[in-house]
């Protein structure tokens, strides 16, 4: 329908502007050359470098194109490839996860917390909640570092946010080594 991939063969179909003739050439995993046409400018075809040139040829067509559906195309085409590169982007910047760990080890070299502090945390959850302790590591850094405030209140947040019923939040605070 309405999507296009530079994999596709209608994509290369209706692109009609690839030099079918000048092979791509580029070497392919299996060590062979690939077959696909090549983009003119620079020799090479849309998935082995050849994309940002046509990136540029199809911008250029534009600013001097007319309302019609090769218009169109272009459109839906060049507006496919900037929400890929927002993707692409997406991925950069550190999650949550990396930053609250980035923080804690900054706090371990300064002297701060210790890794044995979070080894407690992550033990406790480990009795509780195994299969949620990806999910807990940012609270588990962050009560390391004394974040949560009190170790009792870091406990109560923590186990809230894994829903630990009576009986685990008591097996929770014991692992800790909180008096009952
Ligand atoms: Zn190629």
């Amino acid at each position: 329908m309405g999507t296009y991939s530079l994999r596709s063969p209608e994509f290369v179909e209706q692109i009609g502007q690839l030099d079918r003739r000048t092979k791509c050439g580029a070497r392919t995993r299996q060590g062979t050359a690939c077959r696909r046409a090549a983009v003119s400018e620079v020799g090479r075809c849309p998935l082995h470098g050849g994309g940002a040139a046509l990136k540029r040829r199809y911008e250029a067509e534009l600013r001097t194109s007319k309302p019609g559906k090769r218009q169109d195309w272009l459109l839906k085409r060049l507006a496919k490839t900037a929400r890929n590169r927002e993707r692409e982007y997406q991925k950069t910047p550190p999650n949550p996860f990396d930053r609250a760990a980035q923080e804690f080890h900054t706090a371990v070299k300064e002297g701060r917390t210790t890794l044995d502090a979070r080894a407690r945390w992550i033990n406790a959850v480990n009795v509780v909640r195994p299969y949620r302790l990806d999910h807990a590591m940012p609270m588990i850094h962050e009560a390391a570092m004394g974040k949560l405030g009190h170790p009792m209140m870091a406990a109560t947040f923590i186990a809230g946010h894994l829903s630990l019923n009576e009986s685990e939040i008591a097996e929770f605070q014991d692992k800790l080594g909180f008096p009952n």
